[in-house]
């Protein structure tokens, strides 16, 4: 339905202190917060603000959380969909789905667009199907291009875009005055690991043999996402055995159930790729 796939400007409570790590793509985001609450200081000045902000970097290192910390920051009003999503949608649906966001979030300026996995729509025009006809992944690419170049740079509505294969994406997308600035977030270091430990631990009642250092050790390879997980599934664990808080033990156990997952998920992706 259209309230599931376009969220009526949902207000974020996220903040850059949900974010560990992620340093540099932090202080280039911190801009964009400058842009949506004080254009002033730039469009005064005769600068044009950017429309369109690329995301880049691998699933699961924060792409979405750092947009939704964005707006929670600039205290913005969010506008999400997934490009995904429109690859399922029936024929005809998807332009009309970006006109409808672009609509929305212009009548409710400052605002974000988010759009997550934009390469699902913004492949490169002419390249590879997927479930839906190319005619209509095209429609709706071109209607994303035609919004972009349909506002101002002024107007208060910042899109940011994630993905994960930015070689695939068409290269129109790319020009300036649309997503001509990038962002690039990694996996996470030992050291940021650590940090993002200690935000996905804040909600957790520990034992006391439960320490950020052996936790990042034992975590290489893993991304926010997978910590976050990690996290939760540990006091899953503890909860199941009655326990009062949860112990170093738990994230081990938690540790091996996710990383037998991404072993058993990888043995079925790795052939096709
Ligand atoms: P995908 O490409 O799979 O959509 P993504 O890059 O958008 O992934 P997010 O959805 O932002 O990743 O991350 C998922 C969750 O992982 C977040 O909601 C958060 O709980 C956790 N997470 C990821 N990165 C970080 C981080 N740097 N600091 C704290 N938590 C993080």
């Amino acid at each position: 339905s259209t309230a599931k796939l376009v969220e009526k400007g949902t207000k974020s409570t996220v903040t850059f202190n949900d974010v560990a790590g992620l340093k540099e793509a932090k202080a280039e985001v911190m801009e964009v917060v400058d842009f949506l609450k004080h254009p002033e200081t730039y469009t005064e000045l005769g600068a044009k603000i950017p429309k369109g902000v690329m995301l880049v970097g691998p699933p699961g290192t924060g792409k979405t959380l750092i947009a939704k910390a964005v707006a929670g920051e600039a205290q913005v009003p969010f506008f999400s969909m997934s490009g995904s999503e429109f690859v399922e949608m029936f024929v005809g649906v998807g332009a009309s789905r970006v006109r409808d966001l672009f609509k929305r979030a212009k009548e409710k300026t400052p605002s974000i667009i988010f759009i997550d996995e934009i390469d699902a729509v913004g492949r490169s025009r002419g390249k590879g199907g997927g479930f839906q006809s190319n005619d209509e992944r095209e429609n709706t690419l071109n209607q994303l291009l035609t919004e972009l170049d349909g506002f101002g740079p002024n107007t208060g509505v910042i899109v940011l875009a994630a993905t994960n294969r930015p070689d695939v994406l068409d290269k129109a997308l790319l020009r300036p005055g649309r997503f001509d600035r990038h962002i690039y977030l990694e996996l996470p270091t030992k050291e940021e690991r650590m940090e993002i430990f200690k935000v996905h631990l804040r909600p957790l009642k520990l034992a006391k043999d439960v320490d950020v250092v052996s936790l990042a050790e034992l975590s290489p390879g893993f991304s926010g996402a997978d910590i976050a997980n990690i996290c939760n599934e540990a006091a899953l664990i503890a909860a199941r055995k009655k326990k009062k808080t949860v112990h170093y033990h738990d994230f081990l156990e938690a540790r091996d159930r996710i990383v037998g997952g991404m072993e058993r998920k990888s043995k079925i992706i790795s052939p096709k790729e």
